[in-house]
């Protein structure tokens, strides 16, 4: 068959989000979803949690079983797409095939941030973003180890809290000051510190690492910068991901830090969008184009590019905009942090709850404006949140730190 429909690049959490939304509305052309991971499309999230656990197989990760995609007529096709030929409209796949597309989506996600330092290839050196990755990771956990984890963001501490549940020794090496420190407040930073330290992992703190040691071709240790080496059995490296953007570039698409977007997420070829981690959109949370990692982002994305493509619109006629609020959650322990909006690191922080408890959130404010509130095992303070930040806040700073003031008495009745 070679109608020209609507094609997918990237089978992951945007991409499946898309081609299910398109359907539900009431798309009917031909659709594919192309994507380079064999399988079924599956959820990242539990990779690093119950999957990572031996809580959920990957019957339970999986993002639809595969009666959907046929049921749907979302033809998959396992293939890595190599270009775009924008004068033609067609997206080349290896192997030399190609698929002639009305309209382009990317979704391409992004791949893990390569340790820049020796020694980096040997065995024993893990990453974390697919289930293949997650396979190799887990067979590492079957017996007691020394694990080292390189990065105390929300992978390397959510793979640290299941490696100590299941009794390895854990040192976790972080460059920065604080954990966390890219995505949360210095409070709720300490509070994670804490928590790990009393689940007995060895953190580490402006530990710069400069080497990974090893015999055999097999890593036995990490190197820090005051030449104290943390023996390991294996390592996992969590320093962040790249945006996967070489498609893009390569046919003359705008790229900044992500595929640049407009705020319907249209890229500089109107038949052509993209949505998710390789994205950067403008956001009136951020004040800017901004690039986030989360399921909610991508998903989401997918939801209003399915509206635009199948023409809904505004009660003005104009398409709508993508403008959901930001939120994200990680489960460490017995501890769900959940976060919503978008906070600079000079945000004012304001406690309601007492961390002592484990039950705490922290509300950000600039300007005497709530921007963002992080909580611990609080959701309903969450959910709130993400009404308050859809609208105009009125919350004050002293209101979010007395814990006598209701705050559904904010919401519009
Ligand atoms: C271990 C882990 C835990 C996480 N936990 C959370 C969490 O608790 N909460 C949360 O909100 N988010 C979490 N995330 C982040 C979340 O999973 C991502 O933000 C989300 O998957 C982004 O969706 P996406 O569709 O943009 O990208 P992805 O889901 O990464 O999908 C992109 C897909 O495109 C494929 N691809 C790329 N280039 C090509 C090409 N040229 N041809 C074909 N296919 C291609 C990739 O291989 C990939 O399969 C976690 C991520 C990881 C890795």
């Amino acid at each position: 068959m070679s109608e020209a429909g609507i094609v997918i690049v990237g089978a992951g959490q945007g991409g499946f989000q898309a081609a299910a939304s398109l359907r539900d509305s009431g798309y009917e052309g031909r659709l594919v979803l192309v994507g380079d991971e064999p399988g079924l499309p599956y959820q990242r999230p539990p990779l690093s949690k119950a999957y990572m656990k031996g809580e959920a197989g990957i019957e339970q990760i999986e993002l639809r079983a595969a009666a959907f995609y046929a049921d749907h007529r979302i033809e998959l096709i396992n293939a890595r797409a190599t270009a775009i030929d924008r004068p033609g409209k067609r997206l080349l796949l290896e192997g030399g095939e190609s698929l002639p597309y009305a309209h382009l989506i990317l979704a391409t996600g992004a791949r893990n941030r390569p340790l820049p330092v020796p020694g980096h290839d040997l065995a024993g050196v893990f990453y974390l973003r697919t289930l293949a990755d997650a396979d190799a990771l887990k067979g590492k956990l079957d017996v007691a180890r020394r694990v080292v984890v390189i990065g105390a963001g929300f992978i390397g501490l959510e793979f640290a809290a299941v490696a100590r549940a299941l009794g390895h020794e854990v040192v976790v090496l972080e460059g920065a000051s604080r954990v966390l420190a890219r995505a949360v407040s210095p409070d709720m930073s300490a509070f994670f510190a804490d928590a790990h330290a009393a689940m007995g992992t060895k953190l580490v703190l402006g530990a710069g690492v400069i080497g990974l040691r090893g015999e055999a071709g097999h890593v036995t240790g990490v190197e820090t910068g005051d030449g104290t080496v943390h023996p390991a059995d294996f390592v996992l490296v969590g320093i962040g991901v790249v945006p996967n953007v070489e498609l893009a570039a390569g046919a003359g698409l705008e790229v900044a830090n992500g595929i640049v977007v407009d705020a319907h997420l249209a890229t500089s070829d109107p038949a052509i969008s993209a949505l998710g981690d390789a994205v950067a959109y403008p956001s009136r949370f951020a004040g800017a184009h901004v690039r986030l990692e989360s399921v909610q982002n991508a998903a989401d994305q997918a939801r209003s590019l399915a509206h635009r493509l199948t023409g809904k619109v505004a009660p003005t006629g104009e398409p709508l905009p993508f403008e959901a609020v930001p939120w994200f959650w990680s489960d460490q322990a017995d501890l769900k942090l959940q976060m919503v909006g978008l906070a600079a690191p000079t945000d004012i922080a304001v406690l309601r709850g007492d961390p002592a408890s484990r039950r705490f959130s922290v509300f950000r404010f600039r300007d005497g404006v709530l921007t963002a509130i992080e909580s611990v095992n609080r959701g309903a303070d969450h959910m709130l949140g993400r009404r308050l930040l859809a609208g105009t806040p009125t919350l004050t700073p002293e209101q979010a730190g007395n814990e006598g003031f209701e705050l559904k008495s904010l919401l519009a009745k």
